[in-house]
C-alpha cells in the first residue's frame, strides 16, 4: 500500500494591511510582479512570489516583513488579502504537513538562486544609540488627518527649471508628534488610471521636532515638482504638482509619522555628517535646524555638510543655508552644471576634505547621513572607503561597526 504523500508547506508572504501605508514602493521593487493592489490593500500573489526579498528593505513601516507556515494548496489568494482589514492568526499545520520544501518550492528555491541577489543594505537598520523615542504609523489610509497649509513658496530660482517649494502644514490642536528624519505621507485627492484611490506619497520632514516654528503645532516638506520622468520625457508627477499648487488655507490628508531609524542622535556633542542632492535636503534642514536652534548651550558636536545640486540657484534654501555661521556648520556645495565651474558632485567633495572627514569618522559620537538620488549611494560608499584606505584604514571594518551601531543612515530614491 503506498503511503500517503506529504503535505506541501508554503512559507507565504503577506503584507500587514494595519501598517501598510499603501506608498507603492514594494510594487515598484518586486522583480517578478507579485505584489498587486487595489483601493483597500496591497498583496502578495503566492502563485508567483519565491521569496527573493527585494522588497523587505525598501518597505518604510517594515509591513512587509510578515510570514505564515500553511498549506500551500490552502495558501491565502489574492483575493483572500484584499479583503483583509487584518493579518490572519498564526494556524498550525497538519501533523502530516512536510516541513521540507516540497519539489515546487524546491525549483522556486532555485529560481530565486539564480536571481540577482538583492543589494547588501549600505546603512544601520537600528537609530543611533541616544536617539529620541519616534513615534510612528499614529495615522493611516484608513484614520488620516488632516492638515492645513499654512505656507508655501519656491525655494529655487525663479528662471530654473528646478521648481522646489517650501510647504508649510499645521495641525491645530491635533497631536501629530516628529523627529527630525521622519517622514510623512501625503494621500493626492483623486484616482489613477485604474480608478483607484492614489497611493500615498512620502516626503521628509524638513523642520524640527518642535515645529517649522519654533513652539508651533507644524511641519514642513520639500517638494520638487516632477513634469519629467527620469528618461527626461514629459510627465506628470501626481502628488508633487497637487502640492506645490496648494494655497494658504488648503487642506491635506496625511498619514504617518513614519521612520524609527534615519534619525538623530540625541547626546550632548554627537557630530553629523550629512550628504544630500536636491530635496533629499530636507532631513538636513531638520537636523540643521534643530542644532542651530541649540547654539549658545553646551550641546552641539561638530556639522559638516556636503550638499549637491545643478547650481547655485537649483539649490534648495540657498540664501538661508549660507547666512549660517561658519563655526556652527561646516558647509561644502557640490555644483555640477554651473556655468564656467568643473562639474563636481557630493563624492567629488568628500575627497576634497578626507582629512576632516576622516577626523570626525574617528570619533565615535559622528553619525553619517545621506539623502537624494539612489545613484549617489555608491558614490558616496566609494569616496569614504577612499578617504579610509588613504589613511591605510579598513573601510569595511569601520562600514560594518557604523551599521551596528545605528551611525550610517541613508534615504535614496
Ligand atoms: P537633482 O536636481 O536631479 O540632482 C541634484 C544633484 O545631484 C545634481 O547636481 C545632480 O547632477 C547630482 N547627481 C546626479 N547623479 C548623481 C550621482 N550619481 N552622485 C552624486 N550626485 C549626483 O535632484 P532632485 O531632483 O532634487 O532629486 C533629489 C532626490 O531626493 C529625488 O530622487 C527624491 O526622490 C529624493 N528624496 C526627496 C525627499 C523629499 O522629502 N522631497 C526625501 C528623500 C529623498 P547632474 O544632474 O548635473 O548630473
Amino acid at each position: 500500500m503506498n503511503a500517503p504523500l506529504p503535505v506541501e508547506v508554503l512559507k507565504q508572504h503577506l503584507i500587514d494591511p494595519e501598517i501598510c501605508i499603501r506608498c507603492n514602493t514594494c510594487e515598484e521593487t518586486c522583480p517578478v510582479d507579485a505584489i498587486t493592489h487595489d483601493s483597500n490593500n496591497y498583496v502578495v500573489d503566492p502563485d508567483i512570489c519565491n521569496g527573493c526579498m527585494a522588497c523587505v528593505p525598501p518597505c518604510p513601516t517594515g509591513s512587509i516583513d510578515n510570514w505564515r507556515l500553511v498549506v500551500r494548496a490552502q495558501a491565502y489568494s489574492v483575493q483572500d488579502q484584499l479583503g483583509w482589514e487584518e493579518l490572519p492568526k498564526e494556524t498550525s499545520l497538519p501533523a502530516d504537513a512536510d516541513a521540507a520544501p516540497a519539489p515546487a518550492q524546491a525549483a522556486d528555491a532555485q529560481a530565486a538562486a539564480a536571481m540577482p541577489a538583492p543589494a547588501m543594505v549600505a546603512g544601520a537598520a537600528v537609530p543611533p544609540w541616544s536617539a529620541a523615542h519616534p513615534y510612528v504609523n499614529l495615522y493611516t489610509h484608513k484614520t488620516p488627518i488632516t492638515a492645513t497649509v499654512v505656507g508655501n513658496y519656491r525655494v529655487t530660482g525663479a528662471d530654473t527649471e528646478s521648481d522646489i517649494h517650501h510647504i508649510v502644514l499645521d495641525f491645530g490642536e491635533q497631536p501629530f508628534p516628529v523627529l527630525e528624519g521622519q517622514s510623512i505621507g501625503i494621500l493626492p485627492p483623486g484616482t489613477d488610471a485604474q480608478g483607484r484611490p492614489h497611493h500615498a506619497r512620502q516626503y521628509s520632514l524638513a523642520s524640527p521636532r518642535d515645529g517649522e516654528r519654533a513652539g508651533y503645532n507644524n511641519l514642513s516638506l520639500t517638494v520638487k515638482r516632477v513634469t519629467q520622468d527620469h528618461g527626461g520625457a514629459a510627465a506628470h508627477g501626481v502628488c508633487s504638482n497637487y502640492l506645490c499648487d496648494l494655497a494658504r488655507n488648503d487642506t491635506v490628508q496625511v498619514i504617518g509619522p513614519f521612520g524609527h531609524t534615519f534619525l538623530m542622535p540625541n547626546h550632548p556633542r554627537a557630530n553629523l555628517i550629512m550628504i544630500c542632492t536636491g530635496t533629499g535636503s530636507a532631513p538636513m534642514r531638520a537636523m540643521t535646524e534643530r542644532s542651530r536652534r541649540l547654539i549658545g548651550t553646551n550641546e552641539i558636536g561638530k556639522l559638516m555638510l556636503f550638499f549637491g545640486a545643478r547650481t547655485e540657484r537649483e539649490l534648495p534654501y540657498f540664501g538661508p543655508l549660507m547666512k549660517l555661521p561658519r563655526d556652527f556648520i561646516d558647509i561644502n556645495l557640490a555644483l555640477s552644471r554651473e556655468a564656467g565651474q568643473p562639474k563636481r558632485y557630493v563624492q567629488d567633495l568628500i575627497r576634497e576634505r578626507a582629512g576632516q572627514v576622516r577626523e570626525l569618522l574617528a570619533d565615535r559620537n559622528t553619525c553619517i547621513y545621506v539623502c537624494g538620488l539612489k545613484g549617489m549611494e555608491v558614490g558616496v560608499l566609494d569616496a569614504l572607503r577612499e578617504v579610509m584606505m588613504q589613511a591605510g584604514e579598513d573601510w569595511s571594518i569601520l562600514h560594518d561597526v557604523l551599521r551596528r551601531e545605528g551611525r550610517l543612515h541613508f534615504e535614496t530614491y
